[in-house]
């Protein structure tokens, strides 16, 4: 089983429309998507909402996780919401576009460990933050990108990242970068810590398992970052 744990649904573009990344998903032989939102013209509730209507429809495909803006005042109301009313199974926050205090950010994180949902965090400049933020809680964090960001190949974001990854609940997602920056993370942590995500459409999905496969590893290891990791964080 292959599970791809960074997916934007919701077109423009046509792709990356419901139906047919499940489309994709087939022929490429992936299992499961963890799927967000794509629509960044509209507010948070309304993707929420969407996101967990397109669950419904392909539940065998996709995992929905909720996005908030943390700095919203109806942000916590929202991720409850979310959680209990809509059945999304995690929440993405994208601190690089919606930069938050830590204040802001604690009540995200206490209701993530109120209902045991995992937090997937694409990083702005809060390293710092999120350093502290996991020692306080006990809450599974996914960090999207390896810390890098799409593409930006930063090594030394990726050493911060990888400082995160020591702590147990932390996690590294591999979308947005190359083959040597995820063979890099891999070496420096183990393959307990990272897992596979593409962050179509701004990849193809095969492209993120292949540099998977071609990391030297046991099969029963890329199997951890290919899919065991990330079930066992969703707990299913
Ligand atoms: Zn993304």
């Amino acid at each position: 089983m292959i599970i791809d744990s960074h997916v934007h649904i919701g077109g423009p573009p046509k792709e990356s429309e419901p139906k047919n990344f499940a489309k994709l998903m087939k022929t490429s032989k992936i299992d499961k998507a963890i799927i967000f939102r794509y629509f960044y013209d509209k507010p948070t509730i309304f993707s929420n909402r969407y996101i967990s209507s397109v669950v419904e429809q392909f539940s065998n495909q996709y995992v929905g996780f909720a996005w908030i803006n943390p700095n919203e005042e109806t942000a916590t109301k929202e991720l409850k919401e979310s959680i209990t009313k809509w059945k999304l199974k995690g929440v993405k926050l994208h601190l690089e576009m919606h930069p938050t205090p830590l204040e802001k950010l604690r009540k995200i994180f206490n209701i993530a460990e109120k209902y045991t949902i995992p937090i997937c965090l694409h990083l702005g400049n809060d390293f710092n933050q999120i350093e502290i933020l996991s020692q306080e809680y006990n809450v599974k964090i996914i960090i999207a990108h390896l810390g890098t960001g799409v593409y930006c190949l930063d090594i030394n974001r990726l050493k911060k990242a990888i400082e995160l990854a020591k702590n147990k609940n932390v996690f590294l997602e591999t979308s947005g970068n190359t083959y040597p920056l995820v063979d890099y993370a891999l070496k420096a942590l183990n393959p307990t810590k990272l897992i596979m995500g593409s962050d179509f459409p701004h990849e193809h999905p095969l492209v993120s398992v292949k540099i998977i496969e071609l990391l030297k590893l046991s099969d029963k290891n890329k199997d951890l970052i290919l899919q065991k990791n990330i079930l066992q964080i969703l707990e299913v």
